[in-house]
């Protein structure tokens, strides 16, 4: 009855770390909703509540939990033999998945605001703890669709930069790490995740090129004003999460994975390796 619903519910409230938000951005198509449902769907099952539907036009967050064998950042040896394994499986690590809406070309602009609005956030319940870019790596090899993915991640990405250089010395924010969820996997026309990250990083240096070139076209007849910030700072150097890691200390990860097919049939293997870059930021 209610008073078991509210004992557990309270019990949640008090197990779960307050400060875990992860952010889902990426192209529409790309399977952000599916996965949301899937993570949901997991999360029910392991503790026999029901979830709710919903589709990809709001925005939607989620509390879902970290399968117990996934290791995480604070637990980083976490064993099958380990007691706090059997720990984890009582009181499951929970985490906080921010769904973001695909409205053609409104929804990097919508992504890009909740990115604003999630870092910026003072109150540490709703602090962002890493952002997931998703993208359908059977559709990557569509030019239009390349450009769009890679035009979306830049922004993502100069945004973080931004906000990596804004932060104090003193007072340090602690940056925020992507992970391009390499989604489809299953897919046989799916670009295997080290192809994903090549074109990816070639075409954000296309975009970065052009940008500058549009940049020093204006500049000639206006003063050089605040000058606009390059993804990556090095222009001589040809883009890469590398060197954006290296120079920003804005860390990419690029993990192929699928939400639907095959993979995932088999106990939800799909997603494990996305499952465990979460817990490596919890
Ligand atoms: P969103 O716009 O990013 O929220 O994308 P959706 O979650 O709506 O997914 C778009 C389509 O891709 C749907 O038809 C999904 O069933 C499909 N989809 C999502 N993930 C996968 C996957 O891993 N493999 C395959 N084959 N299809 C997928």
């Amino acid at each position: 009855g209610v008073p078991i619903a509210l004992h557990i519910l309270f019990f949640q409230t008090v197990a779960s770390p307050p400060s875990s938000n992860f952010l889902l951005l990426g192209p529409s198509g790309a399977g952000k909703t599916a996965f949301t449902t899937l993570l949901e769907a997991k999360s029910s099952l392991a503790s026999n509540k029901s979830h709710s539907t919903h589709t990809s036009q709001q925005s939607t967050l989620v509390t879902v939990t970290l399968p117990p064998t996934v290791p995480t950042g604070s637990n980083r040896y976490r064993s099958v033999n380990d007691p706090s394994l059997k720990e984890a499986t009582r009181n499951p690590i929970k985490y906080r998945i921010k769904d973001t809406p695909g409205h053609g070309k409104l929804r990097a602009s919508q992504g890009i605001s909740e990115l604003q609005t999630m870092t910026q956030s003072k109150d540490i319940k709703t602090r962002l703890r890493g952002v997931v870019f998703m993208v359908d790596t059977a559709a990557l090899v569509d030019e239009a669709t390349l450009r769009d993915t890679a035009t979306y991640l830049h922004d993502v990405l100069l945004f973080l930069q931004k906000r990596a250089k804004n932060g104090s010395s003193s007072k340090r924010t602690t940056e925020v790490p992507v992970l391009v969820a390499a989604n489809k996997q299953d897919l046989f026309t799916a670009l295997p995740p080290g192809a994903v990250k090549e074109k990816l990083e070639a075409e954000i240096d296309r975009i970065r090129k052009s940008k500058t070139k549009g940049l020093l076209d204006a500049s000639a007849d206006t003063e050089l004003e605040d000058e606009e910030e390059i993804l990556g700072n090095d222009e001589q150097e040809a883009f890469s999460f590398k060197l954006l890691e290296h120079e920003v200390g804005v860390k990419v990860d690029v993990v192929g994975g699928a939400v639907k097919g095959d993979l995932q049939e088999e106990f939800g293997s799909g997603v494990r390796r996305w499952e465990e870059w979460v817990g490596m930021c919890l």
